[in-house]
Formats: structure tokens, sequence, C-alpha cells
């Protein structure tokens, strides 16, 4: 009799999946937590126990239909990887076939793809059904281009799903509101408080404790806040549409040290997961627009399905048409290391301070935070890639290398010489200023750029001009930043580049 044994992920939980539509009682189910996936970077404590939670939950409702085992990490025969746990099994259970979904991982993919080599059985690999583009998609339509720009692809990716279309062209005939989606929050706008659930987790901490995994962070685990099944994961996206989406576009990229979360979705990790499509998240966006028009503007609908139809499958492409290169890239040669507070949150940097501890106590930090706080601070001071793509693959609850690389090392660093980003995300004070909260109770003062108490943004910022002005001069949407520089008096621009010069060899004391 054939016997089948097909794998899921952690990251594969997608109910919705075709494998599930009928139950066979040839075929039986695996999912395994594995000191693999746990070791591979330095996790944060609720990012461990948000996978290991989701993917009990999703076990523990599949196995009503289907065949199920689970693996635990304590487990005595967990031999604590994929592959040699699957040999083991397929011996252990004399399965005649395996079967498992794309992986979204490259070190994944070729870990799966090597083991089914090593087989002597026969493997069938599937479509993970979850993303709107394939792998290819992208590398295919910029085949023989020089740049990779986001909007183009996702103009084709709205046209091709029809997404706020009229015919070929954009309903309202406008593609962008970005414009429109930068404003701060008004001092005494009070944003609704985020939904979080309150999931009982003290026997997985335990165990992740015991199992001497090192993480980072720190959680309640008598009540974690993340979305575990799908049931949450839809609760938390109507949340979002009848609470946030009204204020999204606008305030997207705002900051303030009172909110964490402010009108973001949060639907990163169980989109991340699968516990939930992008599709889904779109069409139920869209509907709750077509029902409220009057209190929801399009320029917020927009900048979300932007988020998600453009960014997100757009990181996806790049992922698997530049990987496994795109990993090594340093474009700037930068070599030093990520400062110790980066571990802590104990700087005197206020807008670094509350970006950094809030991360590590939620899991959790916004676009703008990562790319204009902690990124722009890892890019000016001229950390190596590999370093930053560390904190940021351990740190947050939705990292997962195929969208954590390409928003770090491309957009945020720009160590890919300009695939992701057209120039560097970089900023004094003042843009840190303008969108925040920050600066007004900071120990450094915005305003000045050398001598006591000078922000540090400031200095850091044009150093970084300066020193690579070969790579970047004649970019032209920067030309603008180095006639300034070069029309500065000499005295002023040797003051700026002593104290940054101070700064970066005093950057643990910052
Ligand atoms: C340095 C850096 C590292 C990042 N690392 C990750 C990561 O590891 N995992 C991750 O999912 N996102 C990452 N992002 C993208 C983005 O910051 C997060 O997706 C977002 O903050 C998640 O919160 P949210 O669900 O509240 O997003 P919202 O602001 O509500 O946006 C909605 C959704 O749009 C998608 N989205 C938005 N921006 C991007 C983007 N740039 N790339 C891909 N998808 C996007 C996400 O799925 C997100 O859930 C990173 C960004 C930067 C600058
Ligand atoms: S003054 Fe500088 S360091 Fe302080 S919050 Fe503002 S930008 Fe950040």
């Amino acid at each position: 009799m054939s016997k089948t044994l097909r794998l899921i992920l952690g990251d594969q939980l997608n109910s919705q999946h075709s494998w599930f539509s009928t139950s066979d009682d040839s075929v039986t189910y695996v999912l395994m937590e594995v000191r693999s996936e746990t070791d591979y970077a330095v996790h944060h404590i609720q990012k461990v126990v948000g996978f290991f939670a989701a993917m009990r939950s999703f076990a523990s409702e599949l196995s009503k239909n289907h065949s199920v085992i689970y693996i635990t990490l304590d487990a005595n025969d967990n031999r604590q990887s994929f592959e040699e746990n699957i040999i083991h099994l397929i011996e252990q259970h004399q399965f005649t076939h395996f079967e498992y979904q794309l992986p979204d991982e490259y070190r994944l993919d070729a870990i799966l793809q090597q083991l089914c080599q090593k087989l002597s059985i026969t493997t069938t690999v599937y479509d993970s059904e979850h993303f709107l583009s394939t792998r290819q998609e992208l590398g295919d339509f910029f085949e023989g281009k020089k740049t990779f720009l986001m909007e183009s692809f996702y103009r084709f990716m709205r046209k091709k799903h029809d997404v706020l279309m009229e015919g070929n062209q954009p309903l309202t005939g406008k593609w962008n509101y970005d414009e429109e989606n930068r404003k701060k929050l008004p001092a005494q706008h009070k944003p609704i408080a985020p939904l979080v659930f309150e999931t009982d987790v003290t026997d997985l901490v335990t165990m992740i404790q015991n199992a001497n995994c090192k993480t980072i962070g720190t959680m309640n685990s008598k009540a974690f806040l993340w979305p575990i099944n799908r049931g949450q994961s839809l609760e938390l996206l109507d949340f979002f549409v009848t609470e946030c989406l009204p204020f999204f576009g606008t305030f997207q990229d705002a900051m303030s040290p009172e909110e964490w979360s402010i009108y973001h979705s949060r639907v990163s990790f169980s989109m991340n997961v699968k516990l939930i499509s992008p599709k889904e998240v779109i069409d139920r966006v869209i509907e709750e627009w077509q029902r409220r028009p009057e209190a929801i503007q399009y320029n917020q609908l927009e900048g979300f399905v932007r988020q998600i139809i453009g960014w997100r499958e757009y990181m996806r492409g790049i992922y698997w048409s530049k990987m496994p290169e795109f990993a090594q890239l340093n474009y700037f040669n930068h070599q030093n290391k990520l400062p110790d507070w980066f571990w802590t949150g104990n700087t005197k940097m206020n807008c670094l301070k509350h970006s950094i501890k809030q991360s590590l106590e939620y899991a959790y930090a916004h676009h703008i935070q990562r790319l204009m706080i902690t990124g722009n601070f890892a890019l000016l001071a001229g950390i190596h890639p590999d370093e930053v793509d560390q904190w940021y693959l351990g740190i947050y609850i939705d990292a997962i290398e195929w969208v954590e690389i390409t928003n770090t090392r491309g957009m945020s660093q720009f160590a890919d010489g300009g695939i992701v980003g057209t120039k560097p995300y970089v900023s004094s004070a003042s843009y840190i200023d303008k969108m925040s909260h920050y600066c007004g109770s900071c120990f450094y003062k915005k305003a000045i750029k050398t001598g006591e108490k000078a922000c540090p943004f400031n200095s850091l910022y044009w150093n970084f001009y300066d020193k690579h002005q070969d790579k970047l001069s004649k970019n032209p949407r920067i030309g603008m930043m180095y006639n300034v520089w070069n029309k500065m008096k000499s005295e002023d621009k040797v003051a700026l580049l002593e104290q940054a010069d101070t700064y970066l060899k005093t950057i643990n004391e910052l």
C-alpha cells in the first residue's frame, strides 16, 4: 500500500491549501519544532513562541480530519533537523512517497532539494498557494532592465489581479497617493489602543527555556499578544479595517514615543506564516472601503493595498531573482559592529531608545521605525550588513529571510547598490523630528550639529555622504545634497566630520 508523508513548515499554516480539501488515510502530515530553526539566529522569545503556538494550534485543528505527526522540541526521538527527522520517519513508518510545499527561504529550499535527491522514495513538491505572484514573475517582468522599480511592478500587479482598476486604468485615475500619506500625529491625537490577544503559553515558554534556546526580548507568558490561529488573525484583520484603516495612509509614516503600532495592521506575522492570505486581506479592505466610503478615504485604502500587492510581492520577487548572491552584498564595504545598546535600548538617543525598547517588548516596530530610526542609524554608522541582518532577523515576530533580508540589506542598508531603492534611506534629525514626537524630550538637541548635545544623526549624515561621494554623487536623486555639502565652509565640514568621528569612536556610550 502506498503511504505518503507530507511536510508542513512552520510558515506554511495555510488551512485553505488544496492539500487539505480531502482527507486520505494513506497521507500523514508532519510538523516539527527543531533546533535548526530556533538556532539559525538569536530570535525574540515571542517569535519562537508565536511560531510554535501557531504550529501546535494548526496541527490540532488538522488532526480532526487528517493523520498528523507533531514532533515537539523536547520529544525524545526529535533529531532536531528537518532532514534527519524526515529520514527517520520514512524508515519508521515505511512511507513510500514524500511531499512538501515550496519553502519561502532559500536555505530550506536547498535543504529539501538535497534531501529529495538522497531519498530512495519518490517525491513531489507543491506550490504553497499563498502569494499573488510566482517566484519567477518579478525576474521575468524586469528581464533586461537595469532598475527594478517597485512602482512598475505594483502597477503590473494591480492590472493583473484587477485590483482597484477601471479597465486598464487605475480607479480614480491616479496610481499613487504617497504624498498625502506623510502626516505627523497631531499633538492631541490619540490612536485607538491596539487589539491584543491573551493566550496563555506558559508551557511553551517553559519548554523553550528548559531547552536552553538563546532568545532576546521579553514577554508575558500568561497573555501572549500575537494571533496564533486563523480565527484570531481574522479578528485582528477585522479590527484593522474597522478601527485603523480610516487613518492608515495618513499616519503610516508617523512615529510617537507613546504608541507602538499607531494605525498599522500588525497582520505581517499572520500573513507570513500563511494563517491568512494576501488575497483575503486585500478583498477585506476593499469590501470595507466599499461599505464605508465616507469614513475611509481612497488614499488610506490605496496606501494599504500598495503594501500588500506592491511591496510584499515585490520583495519576494527580488529575493528569488537575486539570491543567494544578495546575502553577500555590501556595496559600501561597511565593517562596523552594532552598538551594544541595540540589544537593550539603553541609549540617550530617544528615537532609538523607544524603537529598540518597544521591539524588545513587543517583537514589533512599524515600517518607518525599522527604516528611518534603527536602519537609518545602522547605515550612517557604517555597520556591516551581516550584523544588521542578524538583528532584524532575530528581533521581529514577522522576520522570515525572504522579506527581512530584502528590506534590510536592500531597502534599508543599500548594500545591494540600488536594486531595491533608488537612493539610500538616510536622514538627519530634521526628518525624524518632522515625523515623530521623539526629539522634544531627547538628551540630544535636534538642531545642533556639532558640540555638546549635538544630535548624532546630524554629523553622521554628512559624514556618510562625504565618505561615499564616489559611489553616490552621480546619483541624480542625491546631487542636490552634494551641492549643499560642497558649498559648506571647510571649517564647518571639518567640525562635522570630527564630530561624527568622535561619535563613532564612542558609539556604545551614545
Ligand atoms: C529594515 C526593515 C526590515 C523589515 N523586516 C521585515 C520582516 O522581517 N518581515 C516583514 O514581514 N516585513 C519586514 N519589513 C517590512 C515592514 O516594516 C513590515 O512588514 C511591517 O512593519 C509589518 O507591520 P504591519 O503588519 O503592521 O504592517 P502595515 O504597515 O500594516 O502594512 C501592511 C502589510 O504590508 C506588508 N508590507 C508593508 N511594507 C512592506 C515591505 N517593505 N516589505 C514587505 N511587506 C511589506 C506587510 O505584509 C504588512 O503586514 C521590514 C522593513 C524594514 C525597513
Ligand atoms: S534629537 Fe536626534 S537622537 Fe534625539 S530623538 Fe531627535 S533625532 Fe533622535
